[in-house]
């Protein structure tokens, strides 16, 4: 982005901030919108002919659906999460954002779990195939985190980067406006930071916010978020606010705690496909899909040929399916994996290596939502320490035990954590 394009031609004056590093002229300049004035942009993106599409309560979590105004987001509500559990609880201030990412991600709306890819229709003793050409919503997705705008950009590798383009994903993504939130907190189950996905947004937005007490500091991130800005009651940031600002931000970075080493991690992974701990770990695994369900890029799905009662005519219907699901890798009759090990090692194989070799990335960006949804709390952070420490002994022909199957907290109780 130049300089021309970030919007009103205000600079940030250059300071230390709160976590000690200096503000850099690398940084965009922020503008700033009250409180208040969210209603505004708001009611802009509708007046646009937005659906606006965000956080809000539902069944005792943070989830994303439809906000026809200020007051369905989670104002005053936060959440507690850790492997295997989530709590939502009040806050003690008023903040909009003050969350961390919950059990919905945005994929639910630009790949939907449910969808009618093609129709075949008799028309004399022949069949007539079309697919649905309905346009795509437009939507405005509110309170996109940093790790979830990498988890986007990871799935327009998956359905646009190949040579099979998704139509039905790429009207969807082609409509999208991207307004960001910066986490100004963290849960002990994100790992952005080894990812290198956050906690702060970095591009892929029209807008990014860091909430503040007061409002908002806004940054443009895109020509279309530059319009939008331009309608928008904004005033040139005070320093005050900017390094509040900052002290938000600072925070999220401290409390991203756990780490997940990735170095070599490629590697290392298919050369313990045969490891003992897969067996392990399918001790604790129910292979209930909950994971890759949640899981931001996980892309998985089944396609099944319904027909009417005529006969004439028949659909093909997509739904999000899974690699835990044994019917997922069934071919002639025969499922190729049939153990929960086997199964487990699919994922976290392809999530962490051999998604590389597919689309050049990691499949994974470090939001810790296979962590909290996981019922029996597994983390594939814990999982891949121990097959690195298992590797780095077989190497040094040194012979360790498996620490079994014992849950992250069990362990750090014992000093593993
Ligand atoms: S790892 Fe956890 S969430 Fe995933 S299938 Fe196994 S039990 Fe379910
Ligand atoms: S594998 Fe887990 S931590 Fe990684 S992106 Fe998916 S849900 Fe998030």
């Amino acid at each position: 982005m130049t300089e021309s394009e970030a919007g009103p031609g205000f600079s940030v004056p250059a300071m230390d901030s709160d976590d000690g590093s200096e503000i850099t002229s690398d940084r965009r300049p922020e503008s700033f919108l009250l409180r208040d004035d969210l209603q505004w942009l708001m009611r802009r993106l509708q007046e646009d002919g937005y659906t606006i599409v965000g956080p809000k309560v539902d069944q005792g979590a943070i989830v994303y659906g439809e906000l026809t105004g200020v007051s369905d987001l989670p104002q005053g509500w936060t959440d507690q999460q850790q492997p295997g559990q989530y709590r939502l609880v009040p806050r003690d201030d008023q903040r909009m954002f003050g969350y961390v990412p919950g059990p919905h991600s945005w994929k639910q709306f630009l790949f939907p779990p449910a969808a009618i890819v093609a129709t075949a229709q008799r028309v004399g003793s022949s069949w007539q195939m079309s697919t649905p050409d309905e346009p795509a919503p437009r939507y405005a997705f509110l309170g996109v985190r940093s790790c979830e705008l990498s988890a986007i950009a990871i799935q327009d590798k998956v359905f646009l980067g190949g040579a099979f383009v998704d139509p039905h994903y790429q009207r969807r993504r082609a409509a999208v406006l991207l307004i960001a939130v910066n986490c100004t907190q963290a849960a002990p189950v994100c790992f952005c930071t080894s990812m290198k996905t956050g906690p702060r947004c970095q591009s892929g937005f029209d807008i990014a916010l860091t909430e503040i007490d007061t409002g908002f500091l806004v940054e443009i991130g895109s020509e279309r978020g530059r319009l939008l800005a331009e309608t928008l009651p904004l005033r040139p940031a005070v320093s005050e606010e900017i390094r509040a600002g900052e002290r938000g931000r600072a925070d999220a970075k401290r409390q991203v705690t756990k780490q997940m080493n990735t170095e070599g991690l490629h590697d290392l992974l298919l050369q313990q496909l045969k490891s003992p701990h897969w067996e392990t770990v399918a001790e604790r695994c129910l292979s209930c899909t909950n994971c890759t369900m949640v899981c931001p890029t996980c892309f998985c799905s089944s396609v099944t040929e319904v027909s009417d009662l005529s006969g004439d005519r028949v659909q093909r219907e997509r739904q999000w399916d899974s690699c835990f699901n044994v019917d997922f890798s069934r071919v002639n009759g025969i499922p190729s994996r049939d153990s929960i090990s086997s199964r487990y090692r699919q994922w976290l194989t392809h999530k962490l290596a051999t998604w590389q070799d597919q689309f050049g990335t990691s499949g994974c960006v470090g939001c810790g939502r296979c962590i909290t949804w996981c019922p029996p709390g597994i983390d594939l952070t814990e999982e891949v320490r121990t097959l690195r420490h298992l590797a780095e002994a077989e190497t040094a022909g040194v012979t360790v035990a498996d620490p079994g199957p014992q849950g992250p907290s069990r362990q750090t109780e014992k000093g593993r954590g």
